[in-house]
């Protein structure tokens, strides 16, 4: 197993695992839950991180990771929701996002 992705950012972390599985590249999310108990855990242990099963899987994830810039305005949704420029679809109402 290899590390390709780590953040605080619970949502960033899911968003890169989707965008791998949906490469066919087998991933596993560890830490995950232990968000919760920041303040008891130093910060180091309550990152987020993405893992490739398979060594091989690396390069071509960090490809796919890298086509996918997490950069640019945020948006808003119609429901209030203010979403960052990587995600294409509100996590609240779960509505697309529009141009
Ligand atoms: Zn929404």
């Amino acid at each position: 197993m290899k590390r390709v992705f780590g953040s605080y950012n619970q949502q960033l972390v899911h968003h890169a695992k989707n965008l791998l599985e949906a490469a066919g590249i087998r991933v596993l999310v560890r830490n995950q839950y232990l968000s919760s108990a920041m303040g008891e855990l130093p910060p180091a242990e309550c990152q987020a991180e993405l893992w490739v099963l398979e060594e091989d899987d690396f390069e071509k994830a960090n490809q796919v990771l890298s086509a996918q810039p997490p950069s640019g305005p945020d948006w808003s949704c119609a429901c209030g929701e203010k979403l960052g420029a990587q995600f294409s679809q509100c996590w609240r109402c779960g509505a697309s996002r529009t141009a």
